[in-house]
């Protein structure tokens, strides 16, 4: 009787110890994401829906962001017809608020089920990288698997609607050969390859934001809500994303 107790306590010391390992782990390695779901209960303040600053930040600088952030959510409904999410917009500027909360000086996305969280750095404080991260919260929302399209789709869309990779054309031409050689975008779905640290990531989004911006040209916002509806019911990316193409151009 005494073995057994004391076997059940040994065991108990060690299911206690694995699941506090648990979750020191998952802390340490969720600790920005964690922090940018707590944002609500933390120092930043909350100056519109969804946005949140550190409370030092000047009032023109405010003003300016919140310019930013409308002229983000329109380049947004612009693609998509309408906006439909709302993610979190947390700016952060000082180094102990970089610390917190981002991963990257620029921007970037925390996507859980209920909401996503997206974390802005000195970088990322203009319309593009704004724009570029509310385009992948949108995409998010309305797509129920988001496995459903490959990673340089996302990124293409994403970087279609930021505007800063404008000489796409220019590195499609030198990577196709004047168009000649089919670019292969198959290593493009991946996030690596998109990876700020990536060497190849400059390429890759300008070869990402060719594709998406040649198609959305012949689909438009209609051929786009289509291709979620679809991927949405259960069809396949690659045959949607191509009839969806020889649709419109046939009745052009
Ligand atoms: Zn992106």
């Amino acid at each position: 009787m005494k073995l057994l107790k004391c076997k059940s306590k040994i065991i108990g010391l060690i299911l206690g110890l694995f699941i506090f390992s648990i979750v020191v782990v998952s802390l340490t390695v969720y600790a920005k994401p964690v922090n940018a779901m707590f944002v609500d209960y933390s120092n930043m303040e909350q100056i519109d829906k969804d946005v949140y600053v550190e409370p030092d930040l000047k009032s023109d600088e405010r003003t300016e962001l919140l310019e930013y952030v409308m002229s983000s959510q329109d380049k947004v409904a612009d693609v998509f017809g309408e906006r439909v999410s709302s993610p979190y917009l947390i700016v952060t500027l000082s180094q102990q608020a970089l610390k917190k909360y981002a991963e990257n000086p620029t921007g970037q996305t925390y996507y859980y089920p209920w909401k996503n969280y997206i974390v802005v750095g000195p970088k990322g404080l203009n319309v593009s990288v704004i724009s570029h991260e509310f385009t992948h919260a949108e995409l998010r929302e309305r797509l129920h698997n988001k496995n459903k399209v490959p990673v340089w789709f996302d990124e293409g869309l994403a970087t279609m609607v930021d505007g800063r990779y404008s000489n796409y054309e220019k590195v499609w031409m030198e990577h196709s050969n004047n168009g000649e050689i089919p670019v292969d975008y198959s290593p493009l779905d991946s996030h690596q390859a998109f990876h700020y640290g990536n060497a190849e990531a400059w390429t890759n989004y300008n070869l990402a934001c060719y594709e998406v911006s040649r198609w959305y040209t012949i689909v438009g916002s209609s051929g786009l809500i289509k291709l979620i509806d679809e991927l949405n019911e259960g069809e396949q990316f690659d045959v949607q994303y191509k009839l969806l193409e020889t649709e419109a151009s046939n009745r052009d």
